[in-house]
């Protein structure tokens, strides 16, 4: 192969990639290294210790399915909360509901908003300029949660992968400080990884999610930059089913995958998963 190829190592055993064009953005934060390629097949991708996080071609299906689910689930979601999600592209959706007053954004590494900011500004363009709705504080999503009781209305974890930083986002104690840090009819939402590579790491997440709400539950959407495509979310509901929304309700705006028929659709999981949150 000539030119220059990205090749992601992330999955034991698998590497997915594609030929760059350009290197944007190349730099070691405390915390990993952040990348920014410019391809012809994926458009911009932002890169983290060599995982693909993101890219302008395919990053609204991840966006779109990581907020407009929960948020169109809470009959009024006024505070909401974003751990991770450096890129902005989550922050950049919630803010389309009008019932959000205030969206904060939790982000331990400042060099992952800076480097979106300045090379995917369409997914970082909630973040470019000062907006009341929208409150940016650097630190440690763990420790932020754990100073927070009652408070929030929606909590999203758009995590990295359960390595490095990230690793306690996906642990119990971390979904049981959620849980207290959520208004009484509160919702969760984490990104949990592939249904084919992360298996285990699934079931871990849906037990620990399922005993701490009455309502849990696993969707689906397609991501083609994450290994495997097909992508899960887990969800923990204080009161509300997400397969129950009144989709006359819904507030329009513009989006590109979510619909409410695909947020319906998206919790009809294949037998293979289902098999995954019985064991
Ligand atoms: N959409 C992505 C995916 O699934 O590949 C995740 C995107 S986002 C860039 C993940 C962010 O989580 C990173 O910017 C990383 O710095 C941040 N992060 C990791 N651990 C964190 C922690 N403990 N507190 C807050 N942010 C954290």
């Amino acid at each position: 192969m000539k030119g220059i190829w990205f090749t992601e190592l992330q999955t034991k055993g698998l590497t997915i990639g594609c030929e760059v064009k350009k290197v944007l953005h190349r730099e070691k934060t405390p915390f990993q290294e952040i990348e920014v390629f410019d391809t012809d097949i994926w458009g911009r991708v932002l890169v983290l210790d060599n995982a693909i996080q993101t890219t302008t071609k395919d990053e609204f299906v991840y966006h779109e399915m990581i907020t407009h689910v929960a948020l169109n689930t809470h009959p009024n979601p006024q505070k909401v909360l974003v751990i991770g999600g450096g890129d902005g592209g989550a922050i950049r959706e919630i803010i389309k509901h009008e019932t959000v007053e205030k969206a904060t954004h939790v982000e331990i590494d400042k060099g992952v908003i800076e480097a979106a900011k300045k090379y995917l500004p369409e997914i970082a363009v909630a973040l470019l300029e000062a907006n009341p709705k929208v409150e940016v504080l650097i630190e440690d999503g763990i420790k932020h949660i754990k100073e927070k009781e009652n408070y929030y209305d929606v909590i999203i974890v758009d995590s990295t992968d359960p390595v490095g930083p990230a690793e306690g986002l996906f642990a119990k104690d971390f979904y049981a400080a959620i849980h207290k840090a959520l208004k009484e009819d509160g919702i969760f939402v984490a990104q949990t990884e592939s249904p084919f590579y992360n298996q285990d790491l699934i079931s871990k997440v849906y037990r620990d999610i399922s005993s701490l709400y009455p309502i849990a539950k696993i969707y689906g959407a397609f991501v083609p930059t994450y290994p495997g495509g097909y992508w899960t979310f887990t969800m923990g509901s204080k009161v509300y089913d997400p397969e129950k929304i009144d989709t006359s309700k819904i507030q329009a705006f513009e989006t590109k995958y979510y619909t409410p028929e695909v947020h319906k659709a998206s919790f009809v999981l294949p037998k293979f998963v289902q098999e995954l949150i019985k064991k």
